[in-house]
């Protein structure tokens, strides 16, 4: 009996421990979360989508990392629990996604910069992905580490070739960032994290553009387009994110605190 009760304590422990966030978050109160559905319904139909190209996501992409960077890897180092060292990707996919998976992958989709109207809100979505990381949530998802894997092994495999032909300069392409294909990038997309991960990602990625002295209000703007956007099947919307008022309203409690603490970093979980 004893044994028993013990082993599924510790069996229920495990699995809570697992999907968790590391950090103590704020909760939401009903106000917030109206205030949230009120401006999501009154923004009306769907996102707007406009081309870019491949220059422009290139340029856009390597200039909100290069931003975020430095406040993202001392925040990382700061809580001392993930992974600090990232490898970025990105991928002709069209839908409004991105994703994290093992060997420090953080995948970026096209879709992203299509749907973006500014270059915080591109920031936002990068720093909450290099949240999942700083907080070690990929080690905790199986599939996450199992992708990580694959796409880690095919990148090898190509910066192996190019090294093989061009030694000198192998170093710098390995380190550079990589395309992958398109049925690689969806397989990263749909990985998911548990909904506390989720929100402490956001929080994170708040965290991170507060420090990097980023416009929080402009970020803002892009989980407004998430929330218009989801439940719409033709942009293949955010298998993994869970968008829509609530994420907003946690959004804004974690901007409030965030410039209350003066970017700190919030209490541990546990
Ligand atoms: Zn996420």
């Amino acid at each position: 009996m004893w044994q028993k009760t013990i082993m599924a304590i510790a069996i229920a422990s495990i699995a809570c421990g697992c999907a968790g966030a590391v950090h103590q978050l704020p909760q939401l109160d009903q106000s917030n979360l109206s205030l949230a559905q009120t401006e999501v319904r009154s923004a009306s139909g769907a996102p707007s989508r406009h081309s870019v190209s491949d220059e422009e996501v290139a340029k856009t992409l390597a200039e909100s990392l290069a931003r975020i960077r430095p406040a993202a890897t001392e925040l990382c180092h700061e809580m001392a629990v993930g992974v600090c060292e990232w490898r970025f990707m990105k991928s002709n996919d069209h839908s409004l996604n991105a994703g994290a998976a093992g060997n420090g992958i953080i995948f970026v989709n096209r879709g992203v910069l299509e749907y973006a109207t500014n270059d915080e809100e591109v920031s936002m979505v990068i720093a909450h992905e290099i949240g999942h990381q700083a907080a070690n949530h990929v080690a905790t998802g199986e599939r996450n580490q199992m992708v990580g894997a694959l796409v880690g092994a095919l990148l090898g495999g190509v910066a192996g070739a190019l090294a093989s032909k061009n030694s000198p300069y192998s170093p710098t392409i390995t380190r550079s960032s990589a395309d992958v294909g398109s049925s690689i990038g969806g397989a990263v997309g749909r990985l998911s994290f548990s909904k506390e991960q989720e929100r402490e990602a956001d929080y994170l990625s708040a965290l991170i553009l507060y420090r990097s002295g980023l416009d929080l209000d402009k970020a803002r703007g892009i989980l407004v387009i998430m929330a218009r956007a989801s439940g719409r099947k033709e942009t293949g919307m955010l298998d993994s994110h869970p968008a829509g008022p609530e994420r907003l309203a946690a959004w804004d409690k974690a901007v409030v605190e965030i410039r209350a603490s003066n970017g700190a970093l919030p209490k541990r979980a546990h």
